[in-house]
């Protein structure tokens, strides 16, 4: 059995930067997660956005984690070699209701917000001249950004395991027994051992806190859906433009995303831990709401429905240790849980080492970013050829993908198997036809790479085949 000094349970953005966080403090650890790749709950289905933090309350830990992600971000985005795009948020409002965009501001200044602006309606529909004609006024958050949420957790992740950590997937921890000082960490036939364990499960927190004892937290589950448009609509919006919000969330937002797609959503209907269908009601939803901050968008674009399910515990995160155990757990991470991670994970890995986890000197490697052969200018592009021809060889047409760029996901440290998996690597089925011409080339590249037949190569995780024999 493999001994770590510290398991991470659940590969998502939080799991994720506690893993990393550790690697880099020459930590021994493991990233346990239950699907086949990380990034496969709430961090692969939402807005992708670092939010500035004038939204919590003060004095909660969302607030106190939101404004520190904030500003680790810009950081940890160089460090790992993925885009962010500094493009600022913008919540907006006609004039009768200019009052509580003020209070939004002031909530801001009260957490910390550094250079936010009200913005009046000269100026706000030059900025974005696709507003709806009724907005008079705006909040601008110009440390508000977009980031890719599913490729920042891989990175994450990525990085972690050249830095010496262990990732493995297919792993649904289902036991925890306590040996002397350490825990033994199974899932069905596996089991590895560790000193601390951090619980980062996301909709399983509860089921992993059961396992050894802890409590129980109130948790409820809302759907979060989402109508995502091709590239050809890029500028519709150049920030991610909100309404006030409300009680039930931050409203249906338009936002760029970090590839020039549009984004439209997310709805907020209460469903099942593990429901991401997107349905008539919430498509209408978002046409009907959307259109209270932006002008009327061009559906006919639109190339992907998805959903991602919110945490939610209360009004804040849950992040506690289970008194008299070196077991910690987070519950209830919705949002701003992508913007306030990598300070989650901060002051976990403090408290773990306050508790007597030892750091080692460590000398830093960088995980290598993916090459992006649509990004090259044309002499490198050709030199890159000349080395390897693959890299000439379209593959996905829509998002100019080659050959090259999946044999490097499929051979990059978490060596992934999955079409999903490799697609938010490096983008192959992304495009306007989702696959339509790529996909049966995918999986013989998949399949050619890890000598195995084309019919069992998987869309996403066990039982997801796409051809049958
Ligand atoms: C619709 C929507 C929009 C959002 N927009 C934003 C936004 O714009 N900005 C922002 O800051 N936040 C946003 N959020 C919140 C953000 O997405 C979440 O806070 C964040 O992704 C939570 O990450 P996590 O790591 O806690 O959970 P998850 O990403 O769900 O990861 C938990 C992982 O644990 C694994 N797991 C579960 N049980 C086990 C087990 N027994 N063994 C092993 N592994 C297990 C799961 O497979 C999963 O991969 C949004 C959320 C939603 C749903």
């Amino acid at each position: 059995m493999q001994n770590f000094e510290v398991a991470v349970i659940g590969g998502g953005i939080v799991g994720a930067c506690v893993f990393s966080e550790l690697t880099r403090k020459g930590v021994n650890c493991v990233l346990l997660e239950g699907a086949s790749d990380v990034s496969n709950g709430a961090t692969k289905a939402n807005s992708g956005i670092v939010h500035a933090g004038y939204d919590p309350q003060p004095n909660t830990l969302k607030a106190k984690f939101n404004i520190r992600g904030n500003q680790l971000y810009p950081a940890m985005c160089a460090r790992l070699g993925v885009s962010i795009l500094q493009c600022g948020t913008l919540v907006v409002s006609n004039e009768e209701n200019r009052a509580n965009l003020r209070v939004l501001y002031e909530r801001g200044l009260q957490n910390g917000v550094q250079g936010m602006r009200i913005i009046e309606r000269a100026e706000l529909h030059k900025m974005e001249p696709n507003l709806a004609d009724n907005i008079d006024v705006g909040l601008f958050a110009p440390t508000g950004a977009v980031i890719s949420p599913y490729l920042t957790c891989i990175a994450l992740s990525e990085e972690g395991v050249v830095n010496g950590g262990t990732v493995i997937t297919n792993f649904k921890v289902d036991k925890i027994e306590k040996n002397g000082e350490n825990y033994i960490i199974s899932a069905g036939e596996q089991s590895v051992s560790a000193n601390f364990i951090v619980n980062c499960a996301g909709v399983g927190a509860n089921e992993v806190n059961a396992l050894v004892g802890a409590r129980q937290v109130p948790l409820s589950f809302v759907k979060g859906e989402y109508l995502l448009l091709d590239k050809s609509q890029k500028g519709f919006v150049n920030r991610p433009i909100f309404p006030l919000p409300t009680k039930m969330g931050k409203g249906i937002l338009a936002l760029p995303t970090i590839h020039g797609n549009i984004m439209l959503g997310p709805t907020a209907q209460p469903c099942e831990p593990n429901d991401t269908t997107v349905d008539d009601e919430g498509i209408s939803a978002i046409k009907s709401k959307v259109i209270l901050s932006v002008k009327q968008p061009n559906y006919r674009k639109v190339i992907k429905l998805f959903a991602g399910v919110r945490v939610i515990s209360g009004d804040d995160f849950v992040i506690e240790k289970m008194p008299n155990s070196h077991f910690y757990f987070t519950a209830g991470i919705c949002s701003p849980g992508l913007t306030a991670a990598p300070a989650i994970a901060e002051y976990l890995v403090e408290k773990m080492h306050e508790d007597g986890l030892e750091f080692r000197e460590h000398k830093f490697v960088a995980r290598k970013p993916y090459i992006s052969t649509v990004d090259m200018d044309k002499k490198s592009l050709k030199e890159l050829i000349k080395k390897n021809s693959a890299y000439g060889k379209i593959v996905c047409r829509c998002e100019r993908i080659t050959e090259g760029e999946i044999i490097d996901a499929l051979n990059s440290p978490l060596h992934p198997t999955d079409v999903d998996a490799i697609k938010r690597r490096v983008r192959p089925t992304m495009g306007r036809c989702q696959g339509g011409f790529c996909l049966p080339k995918v999986i013989r590249i998949i399949a050619e790479n890890n000598h195995i037949p084309p019919e069992n190569v998987q869309l996403n995780g066990e039982n997801s085949k796409i051809l049958i024999k």
